[in-house]
């Protein structure tokens, strides 16, 4: 869990992380694009608050202009008439343009009238502009002593000074015009005209208006800049340089704008990439983790068997040379008995499936192996620590005893053995191989003996390998030589009038030193060796040279499974029985149910080729497969030879013969033929008989009997057609 939660942790930081960056640089790149152009815009705006202070200063001037450029007013400030001056340039400049203050002053800068918003005593009121106004008035009047007549226009009739000013303790514009004539009319002195004075207040209303007029958000006038964060502030400063006091508002920021309009959407993109980003790093890690498994699985597969689970050959070797390198062990080679048929008769599915099961049982008995491997098929190797003699016996036999249980797959019992091989080790007498070859010798050993047995390995047993490996060199020979096979004939009889109707030949090996070996030792070598084809066409050849003499009797020879899946198999037989010119119809070919029930294409064309030629087949061993009934009836052959193991208990009380009579009406209601093998006994002969079984054979009838022995049978059965009589040799 910690292995794979911690990367997991890593990633998902990695994620978080990644994504604050993307998404971190993409708010950095805005802000820094939207305060760009925010100062930009507050920039212009300082420069519009500006000028709109400059148009102010314009637009008092001007106003004044509009009554003090006048030959009316030049008369009657000179003669002092307050009634007009203030219906012309007080009041009503108050009423109609807005100025909150207006002052006239003689050539002698005395206050001739004075007029303000917020003070009744005009020389109180001038009191508090006269600075400024003195200052102003001073420059005014040398600019008209000098005749300056600069700034004058078509829209700009007279010189005048402006400035703003701290009046009454609020910044205002203070303006000064001279009072001149509009006419060439009225001469004054240059330098002592009267001059008008007008004062206009910056905060209160202007600040308003010039907010609502700029669309400035809380436009106000202060003496000190505002240090809120978000409100700026632009100086007024008077013609001197010195900062009068400040205009502050809340600055449009466009950027700042587009910033919060875009927040939701960055928000949203944010969360994408986030999740985007823990969406890849999960299928990353899913990935990584898919990697690391099926890595593991390569790993498994290849020190294991994928059938079983269990390890396979390379590991076990490898644990046999650990093992043997530091203390002693004990190797067991198992085999299973009869899994070929299983696995040719129920199929390879089957087969598998008991594989496993065998596994298992052989896992769970053999609780103090280091290691249960299967090596292949159906062979399974353990080694167990130490050589205690006494431990691996009973071992051997708990296993052996394991496996005799009936396995059931799919509700269908099956029966199995197991043989053993056992070889211990010796110190560092022998190495990993040694110890392995001794295991398999005495496996081979157990299995010779007749299976469903264990067997130590003793060092006779290298000579019998020795043995085998001899047999199968003289075999090879012998084959070559075709001297030293033999074809023995066992009499086969009509069960009913116990007449003799026919011979099965029965391969033996006349070997010159070992005498008479039997086929059940040597068609097994030939088979290992791969002659067995050169074997069954001797076997053939000799029997159809000698059945030429008994023309009544038919023939049967056995065939091996692998002659049958040898495509060629038909061929050769067929040329043969040309060859002997034989009857194909007095050929009857014996093979066991695992050649038939292999669905091989090479096997069904061989057995269809020659049936088509009138050669017959019969089932060999019947019974002791795994042809259940209902397969019984898709065979194509002419005859089933009920199994030894069946014929034994019949006569006899608790016997098995209902499945013997089973099987003959079964054969019959196929339309096939039943011979009894190995009646020993009258009792099974009787039975037998009754049961309705067509043909008999087994040693109370005759025993294998050589070709001669049946050239005179032949000779008497035909003298005399006995009635149930029969001869026994
Ligand atoms: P099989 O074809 O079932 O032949 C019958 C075997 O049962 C013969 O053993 C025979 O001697 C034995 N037998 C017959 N009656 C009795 C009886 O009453 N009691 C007992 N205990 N045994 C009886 P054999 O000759 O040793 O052959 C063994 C098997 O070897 C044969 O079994 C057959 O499968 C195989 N075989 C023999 N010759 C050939 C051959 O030329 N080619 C091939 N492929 N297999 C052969
Ligand atoms: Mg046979
Ligand atoms: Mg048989």
């Amino acid at each position: 869990m910690r292995l794979t939660s911690s990367p997991l942790l890593v990633g998902l930081s990695m994620a978080v992380i990644f994504a604050a960056f993307v998404m971190g640089t993409v708010y950095l790149t805005m802000l820094w694009a939207t305060g760009r152009s925010d100062r930009a815009a507050i920039l212009r705006q300082d420069r519009l608050v500006e000028l709109a202070v400059s148009k102010m200063q314009d637009s008092v001037a001007h106003d004044q202009e509009s009554a003090t450029v006048w030959d009316d007013a030049v008369e009657r400030v000179q003669a002092h008439d307050r009634d007009w001056i203030d219906a012309n340039l007080g009041r009503w400049m108050h009423s109609y343009f807005g100025h909150d203050q207006a002052f006239v002053v003689g050539p002698d800068n005395e206050l001739v009238y004075g007029f303000s918003i917020d003070q009744a005593d005009e020389m109180k009121a001038y009191a508090s502009v006269s600075q400024a106004a003195q200052k102003l008035i001073a420059s005014l009047r040398k600019r008209l002593a000098a005749d300056d007549k600069s700034g004058i226009t078509d829209h700009t009739l007279s010189i005048g000074e402006t400035d703003v000013f701290r009046i009454n303790d609020r910044p205002a514009i203070v303006s000064a015009k001279p009072i001149i004539a509009d006419t060439n009319g009225i001469k004054q002195l240059a330098g002592e005209e009267y001059i008008h004075i007008a004062v206009r207040y910056l905060d209160g209303y202007f600040a308003t208006s010039l907010g609502e007029e700029y669309f400035f958000k809380d436009m106000r006038f202060s003496w000190s800049p505002v240090e809120k964060a978000r409100l700026r502030s632009f100086p007024i400063s008077s013609k001197s340089g010195s900062v009068i006091g400040y205009f502050s508002w809340q600055p449009f920021r466009p950027g700042n704008m587009a910033l919060r309009a875009t927040e939701p959407a960055l928000t949203l993109g944010g969360i994408v990439i986030l999740c985007a980003a823990i969406a890849s790093v999960l299928a990353l890690q899913r990935r990584a983790r898919r990697l690391r498994e099926s890595q593991t699985e390569l790993l498994r597969l290849a020190h294991h068997d994928p059938l079983s689970g269990l390890p396979n050959r390379a590991s076990f070797t490898a644990m046999v040379s650990r093992t043997l390198a530091t203390s002693d062990a004990t190797i067991l080679f198992l085999d299973l008995d009869r899994f070929k048929q299983v696995n040719d008769t129920l199929g390879h599915a089957f087969g598998d499936r008991l594989i496993c099961e065998v596994a298992l049982r052989l896992s769970a008995t053999a609780k103090s192996a280091l290691m249960v491997a299967r090596m292949g098929g159906d062979e399974f190797t353990m080694i167990v620590p130490g050589t205690d003699a006494c431990e691996i016996e009973r071992l051997a036999a708990d296993l052996i005893g394991a496996i005799r249980q009936p396995f059931e797959i799919d509700g269908q019992p099956i029966l199995v053995g197991l043989s053993i091989g056992i070889a211990f080790s010796a110190g560092s007498l022998f190495d990993g191989s040694d110890v392995l070859r001794r295991a398999d010798i005495a496996l081979y050993q157990a299995k010779a003996n007749g299976r469903n047995r264990y067997v130590i390995f003793g060092t006779h047993m290298d000579e019998l390998m020795k043995m085998r490996r001899e047999l199968e060199y003289d075999l090879r020979s012998a084959l070559k030589e075709r001297r030293q096979l033999e074809v023995h004939y066992q009499p086969i009889f009509g069960a009913q009038e116990g007449q003799l109707i026919g011979v099965e030949a029965l391969a033996r090996w006349n070997h010159p030193t070992k005498g008479f070996i039997q086929p059940d030792v040597f068609i097994q070598i030939a088979e290992e060796a791969g002659l067995v084809a050169q074997l069954g066409e001797q076997v053939l050849s000799n029997a159809l040279a000698d059945a030429a003499k008994w023309p009544r009797l038919s023939l049967a020879v056995n065939a091996s499974a692998l002659e049958l899946h040898d495509e060629n198999y038909g061929r050769r037989v067929a040329d043969i029985i040309e060859r002997f010119a034989f009857d194909p119809t007095k050929l009857e070919i014996e093979i066991t149910e695992s050649a038939l029930l292999q669905d091989e294409a090479a096997c069904r064309s061989n057995i269809d080729m020659l049936r088509s030629r009138g050669v017959r087949f019969a089932l060999d061993d019947f019974g002791t497969g795994f042809s259940s009934f209902g397969r019984l009836q898709k065979l194509d052959v002419d005859r089933i030879k009920i199994d030894r193991s069946f014929v034994s208990g019949c006569g006899t009380i608790g016997n098995n013969e209902a499945i013997v009579q089973a099987m003959i009406s079964l054969a019959h209601g196929q339309g096939m033929r039943t011979t009894a093998e190995g009646i020993e006994t009258d009792a099974q002969k009787n039975r037998l008989r009754e049961l309705g079984c067509d043909a008999l054979q087994g040693f109370l009838l005759s025993r294998p009997v050589v070709s001669e022995r049946i050239d005179e049978i032949y000779r008497r059965t035909e003298k005399k057609a006995s009635d149930g009589q029969v001869v026994v040799t």
